[in-house]
């Protein structure tokens, strides 16, 4: 399972901004690694650079260095909507002076083959497969005078999750959808302002958290300082599933260290799935944290059985069982003379499609392993995401198509305890309207049948795109 992107931004006389932007980037690798980019502007022009692959592969210290401005935006990519190549990498830049922005966003829009189809309509080009270039194209095509008005006008036409940077060539502007689906959130340094996925990117650089941006805000720093205008009304449904996995465990979240959190829902799983065992184990890294709270609450003694290779990168689509176990081989390696006749209670985040979980039990227990017990974090998912997260269509989720029972069979494991969507709330510390959960109840925020169709956004041939002409 993987997130949909992280982004971040910094206002900033006194700062070599691309190179924090470059800083902040490193931070939200996590959040995805498929191609990376800043864009900075000068009270001018806007220059952008852009890349496949890591932070540390796209950016030289040459090209950083080039970059200038005293705004800048950044994003690290991984696809949702939009195929894998460098045309797609953001941050994006639509428009001529002086209606111009270059953009970065967090999420997924779903009705942006409509608005697709409108915008192309009325004569605006796309250089681009991604829902993001619809954005930009929506907000420079409303007829507002202001810079603020025309956001609001894209995000009264916009369906979906947007966690959104943009800079235009003497503003920076951060926003965020009602639903304040994906995290982001303001921060200070050195009397400039910082705009970022995760907290965890503020720390980096040594900003100063000030608070969440919330849903629906806009936010417009400029030599006015912070200037904030509700552009929708709020209604939070945050994704729990940057509680669960994908938001980093030093980040926080409503005031609460995430890590703290995941304590709280190991916790909760000893209590909810108790067992006798020998010894709790998280799979690394993201079930480290629920590990430490189930082996608290239940006493059974916390081990480190796997130890994972943080180097090796997507391991791409293996076609067989075989190729799959030897693709978690490559990931993880047990510790056989720590497992040897072992009861292992296994915590980890979630099983989407449950072809990697079997491997991890046959890893374990081929080191020695005499039971496992898998205890999972996530209720079972049964439904897909709409909102940034590239997950699996419905007849692929296990949960889906399996009862408990018969995953249990299917993974090999001796038992398998979910948790439950109460518990799963109970751990978040937080009102349950507050949340989308929709891959485990169906219930989604905003309508899915506006979802729109991504293979025909594929299909879309650049070919058939005039280039946009750039300022
Ligand atoms: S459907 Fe699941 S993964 Fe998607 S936004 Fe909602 S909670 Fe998050």
């Amino acid at each position: 399972m993987h997130e949909a992107c992280g982004v971040f931004g910094v206002y900033s006389l006194q700062d070599d901004v691309a190179r924090l932007t470059f800083f902040g980037l490193f931070a939200l690798q996590h959040r995805g690694q498929e191609s990376a980019g800043i864009a900075t502007a000068d009270g001018n022009k806007i220059n952008v650079y852009t890349g496949m692959g890591r932070v540390s592969h796209v950016f030289s210290e040459e090209s950083v260095s080039s970059l200038g401005g005293y705004i800048a935006i950044g994003h690290n990519r991984y696809s949702t909507a939009g195929s894998s190549r460098v045309a797609n990498s953001q941050p994006i830049m639509v428009g001529k002076a002086p209606n111009f922005l270059a953009i970065a966003h967090n999420g997924n829009i779903i009705n942006a083959r409509h608005l697709y189809e409108e915008l192309r309509g009325k004569g605006y080009t796309f250089n681009t497969t991604t829902d993001t270039e619809v954005i930009a194209n929506l907000i420079i095509s409303s007829t507002a005078p202001d810079w603020v008005n025309k956001v609001k006008y894209a995000m009264r036409r916009l369906q979906g999750a947007y966690s959104l940077v943009f800079l235009t060539e003497n503003r920076l502007f951060a926003v965020r959808d009602p639903f304040g689906v994906r995290p982001l959130c303001l921060g200070t340094l050195n009397g400039g302002w910082v705009i970022a996925s995760e907290t965890c990117a503020l720390d980096h650089i040594g900003a100063d958290f000030v608070r969440e941006v919330e849903p629906g805000e806009i936010i417009s720093i400029s030599e006015k300082g912070v200037e904030s205008y509700q552009g929708q009304p709020s209604q939070p449904r945050m994704c729990i599933f940057e509680y669960i996995y994908f938001a980093r465990p030093d980040s926080l979240i409503a005031g609460r260290l995430l890590h703290l959190t995941r304590q709280a829902m190991g916790a909760q799983l000893a209590r909810e799935h108790p067992v006798d065992a020998d010894l709790v184990m998280g799979v690394p890294d993201s079930a480290t944290a629920a590990a430490i709270g189930y082996a608290s609450e239940s006493g059974i003694p916390l081990a480190e059985g796997l130890i994972k290779n943080r180097y090796v990168g997507r391991t791409f689509i293996e076609p067989d069982q075989r190729m799959r176990d030897l693709g978690v081989q490559m990931k993880f390696n047990p510790l056989p003379q720590l497992l040897d006749g072992k009861r292992l209670v296994v915590v980890d985040d979630s099983i989407v499609r449950g072809t990697t979980t079997p491997s991890v039990i046959k890893l374990l227990k081929k080191a020695g392993a005499k039971e496992v017990h898998m205890r999972i974090c996530a209720p079972p998912l049964r439904y897909p995401c709409f909102l940034g997260v590239d997950m699996a269509t419905r007849s692929e989720l296990i949960a889906a198509q399996k009862s408990v029972e018969e995953i249990r069979e299917f993974i090999g494991a001796d038992s398998l305890g979910y948790m439950s969507l109460d518990g799963l709330v109970k751990s978040v510390a937080l009102p349950r309207e507050n949340f989308c959960l929709a891959c485990f109840n169906g219930d989604y925020p905003v309508p899915v049948q506006l979802e729109m169709d991504k293979l025909e956004m594929e299909n879309l041939a650049l070919d058939q795109a005039t280039a946009v002409k750039q300022p």
